[in-house]
């Protein structure tokens, strides 16, 4: 019997305690027989770099997802190479230590946010797309629409400096693709889309605004939102009852993990199993 020792991965960010990740990559672990533990590191921006520099080694950490606060940080901490993701977004929410030491980083959630949209046979090319927000979520999921060549894609934030940032990027990389940021909700002429992406935190509370008028919302129309908990923000039961198609973003979190897993270990990553996994923590 092989006395092998337990590999080590996990998700750092400030703070992690509410993470949905260790489930779904620990079921997957035990499924293939791999003798590892995925583990919540909780991390203050003061210590990042202590963390990519000293902890991973000391640890013996062989892969990690990298969340809030943290994203755009850990690109810059990356001292081998960055996928084209990570490099377009300037943002990585995977790292893998490779075996001389050096660390390399992508970044799945746009590719998540792409993959769930093809499972649910729900296509972006040529489709009038609006989106709800313009950070960190939000540039992952504009990167991955514009590369599937919308007819057009509207951007709003509160924060236009983070609207502009993501304009630019999107200028420079998908040149063709018609992008525009507005000033107000009201420009996004949402009543005229087919596709509705809120990547925003607003719905994460009860008590929180509906960002959209319901007469805006009509059945024809598919609308997503990033959060999944709750499972079913107000946007969705509005969007629901005005006969739109809807999803929330756990397809999101789960196919990100499912290419986090396989950046790290080079093995084909059991989605149903993790799915199980995922569902059974959102319903416990
Ligand atoms: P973030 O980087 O903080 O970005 C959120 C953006 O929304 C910020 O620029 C924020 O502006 C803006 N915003 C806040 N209130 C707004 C409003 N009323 N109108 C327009 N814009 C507003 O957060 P994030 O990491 O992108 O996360 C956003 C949401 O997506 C969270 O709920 C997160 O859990 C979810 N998410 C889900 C997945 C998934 O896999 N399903 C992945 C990533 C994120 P200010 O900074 O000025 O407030």
């Amino acid at each position: 019997m092989s006395h092998e020792e337990k590999q080590l991965y996990g998700l750092i960010g400030y703070p992690v305690g509410h993470s949905f990740s260790a489930v779904m990559h620990n079921a997957a672990f035990k499924h293939l027989g791999i003798n590892a533990e995925y583990q919540l590191f909780e991390v203050p921006p003061d210590k990042l770099e202590e963390f990519f520099k000293k902890t991973v080694f000391e640890k013996k950490i062989k892969g990690f997802n990298v969340t809030v606060p943290h994203k755009e940080q850990a690109f810059g901490l990356i001292s081998a190479s960055v996928s084209i993701s990570a490099a377009m977004n300037r943002s990585v929410n995977t790292v893998s230590v490779e075996p001389d030491g050096t660390l390399s980083g992508t970044n799945t959630d746009g590719a998540g946010f792409s993959f769930d949209l093809k499972e649910r046979g729900v296509g972006i090319t040529g489709k009038r797309v609006v989106l709800l927000g313009a950070g960190g979520g939000a540039k992952s999921v504009a990167t991955a629409v514009t590369a599937l060549n919308p007819q057009r894609l509207a951007i709003f934030d509160i924060d236009h400096s983070k609207t502009e940032v993501l304009l630019g990027i999107l200028d420079q990389y998908f040149p063709h693709v018609s992008v525009e940021t507005v000033s107000s909700l009201d420009e996004l002429k949402i009543p005229e889309c087919d596709i509705l992406i809120n990547a925003t935190p607003v719905g994460m509370r009860t008590d929180d605004p509906l960002l959209v008028r319901p007469e805006w919302l009509h059945s024809g129309m598919f609308v997503y939102d990033l959060i999944y908990n709750p499972q079913k923000t107000e946007l969705l039961k509005v969007a629901e009852g005005s006969g739109c198609l809807t999803a929330n973003g756990l397809g999101m979190l789960l196919w990100q993990g499912v290419l986090a897993f396989q950046f790290w270990t080079g093995k084909h990553a059991p989605v149903d199993v993790m799915r199980k996994a995922l569902m059974e923590k959102i319903n416990a």
